[in-house]
């Protein structure tokens, strides 16, 4: 997949630096996959200031040397103790930092335990962020494996505006879309379909059920796509049939503060910011109680990931990184329509990369 692994673990040393570790564990999936270029589901990146080392079980060998040239392939079986003493005594390590937001804490026990029966005095160090500090500011190959899986998604989302018909069920038209997407080289779906029409639009995450699909009703679709590891997050609310006043109010509103933000995000604010434009819309329109969550978030190797743009989100706003533009307003009984686009920042401005068909306004 050609990963630019080297620069990255580069760039990680530089990070445990700063953090006063002398080596780090790197667990989590999409932090292993992002400095090693390794995309298998179990194993550990070992990295100090002179060793980079992959350490995985014998299901990944091969993979992991095909993946992961840049790193030395460290074989393990069996119980931590049985490797992880052997691993860090090596190396000469005094402070040695571990993913705390990755790792339960029966793993940290088994960790230190391994060290104390070994003899090892070594401190473990909980660390946060360090990887997704580096994976929040995205390289061009990221934006354009990004873009790929946004456009698969636009297509499919295309599609369904063709396709979805009243009577049709939510989990009908979600498998649509999956098997849409699949067809037309989505790597898989980085989260379930969610397909919510009438009142259930009201509710955020329910997921696609026995509903059947009724004229004039808001059908929300959120929906992603998968190119190279890296993901898509869409979302288009439609209405199947001629929509009433109140829809096209709603519509028109969250439409309205959706624009607004585009417009108006720039480099250098703060997710909170960035959050307000669109939040000030809706509190105008008297809906700021049914705007319930943050404008948008990072998209990556994950679906969510920093920044966040949210109300009291210190997160700053730079070049390279890619989120969502997200709101929404859900009512209780009625439902709810919500209009997500990808965006990146260049050059201090924002590109939005979706371009799936909104309701003309
Ligand atoms: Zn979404
Ligand atoms: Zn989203």
């Amino acid at each position: 997949m050609g990963l630019n692994s080297s620069g990255r673990t580069e760039t990680l040393r530089q990070l445990m630096a700063d953090k006063g570790v002398e080596g780090m564990l790197i667990s989590q999936p999409e932090n292993r996959l992002y400095v090693s270029g390794f995309s298998g589901s179990a194993g550990y990146l070992f990295v100090t200031h002179t060793l980079a080392v992959l350490a995985t079980d014998f299901r990944y060998v091969e993979q992991s040397k095909l993946q992961a040239p840049g790193y030395e392939l460290f074989q393990i079986s069996g119980k931590v103790e049985e490797w992880f003493p052997k691993l860090v005594g090596e190396a000469g390590l005094t402070r040695f930092g571990f993913e705390s937001e990755n790792v339960s804490v029966a793993f940290a026990r088994q960790l230190n335990d391994a060290l104390a029966k070994a003899g090892l005095k070594i401190e473990l160090v909980p660390v946060e962020g360090l990887v997704e500090a580096i994976r929040v500011v995205k390289e061009p190959e990221e934006i354009g494996l990004i873009s790929e899986a946004v456009r698969i998604s636009d297509q499919a989302m295309t599609h369904m505006i063709a396709f979805i018909e009243a009577g049709m069920t939510e989990k009908r038209v979600a498998w649509e879309i999956e098997k849409y997407m699949r067809e037309h080289d989505s790597q898989s779906v980085p989260f379930e379909v969610l397909v919510q029409s009438g009142p259930n639009s009201a509710l955020p995450h329910a997921q696609p059920s026995e509903r059947r699909i009724g004229t004039g009703e808001p059908v929300v679709m959120d929906i992603g796509a998968k190119a190279g590891w890296y993901a898509s997050d869409l979302t288009r609310t439609i209405c199947v049939g001629k929509p009433d006043a109140k829809f096209k109010k709603i519509y028109d509103t969250v439409l309205g503060a959706q624009l607004a933000a585009i417009a108006l995000i720039k480099e250098g604010m703060t997710g909170d910011q960035a959050d307000s434009f669109a939040r000030t819309i809706i509190k105008e329109a008297r809906h700021g109680d049914a705007f319930g969550h943050s404008l948008g978030h990072g998209v990556g190797l994950a679906v969510h990931e920093a920044p966040r743009l949210g109300p009291n989100s210190a997160d700053v706003l730079r070049n390279g990184m890619v989120f969502s533009v997200e709101p929404g307003i859900y009512l209780p009984g009625w439902g709810g329509v919500r209009i997500e686009d990808l965006a990146t920042l260049e050059n201090g401005k924002i590109k939005v990369l979706s371009a799936a068909p909104k309701i003309d306004r």
